[in-house]
């Protein structure tokens, strides 16, 4: 088994369809809606220290799934100040570590960040369910999309137990 798109073949290319240029503003830019995660209107942090904050996703499908903010608001690694982007590694390391010490069955950590959504830096930890090869690389996000999601509290309480081994 190789990493497989969770869809029945065949799927029909489409066209990209015309660029929207100039692009839209994401939240926390100028025009934009406010940034969610200055206002707080994201999921509580279930751990956090003096630089970032961690939160369990709402409406997914992968428990042990979170996201890693910045406390500051600046949108990417090239705008992280130094002391900040310098400890990103550390942290990344420590959220990947509790993360494979917390949850049952998980075979690799993968990180995400895109960035399109909101201008807040944040990055994605999905975790890689142990034996699921179809789900390796880029396939991950599309199962967790298409896969059923599970209820939010129980998001909530697999980050909860990545929180208590950080
Ligand atoms: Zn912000």
């Amino acid at each position: 088994m190789t990493m497989t798109l969770p869809y029945q073949e065949p799927l029909v290319p489409r066209e990209p369809g015309e660029r929207q240029i100039p692009e839209p503003p994401r939240r926390g830019e100028p025009g934009g809606p406010p940034c969610g995660i200055c206002s707080g209107k994201t999921t509580k942090a279930v751990w956090s220290d003096d630089k970032w904050t961690l939160h369990p996703p709402v409406g997914g499908s992968l428990p042990g799934a979170v996201w890693l903010a910045s406390r500051e608001h600046v949108d990417s690694f090239s705008d992280l100040p130094e002391p900040l982007a310098v400890d990103f590694g550390r942290v990344a390391g420590r959220v990947e570590k509790a993360m494979l010490t917390a949850l049952d069955d998980v075979a690799r950590v993968h990180l995400y960040r895109w960035g399109d959504g909101g201008s807040h830096f944040h990055v994605w930890f999905l975790p890689r369910p142990l034996g699921m090869l179809v789900a390796t690389g880029m396939m991950l996000p599309l199962w967790e999309d298409v896969l059923p999601n599970v209820p939010d509290e129980e998001l909530e309480s697999a980050a909860k137990r990545i929180a208590a081994a950080m």
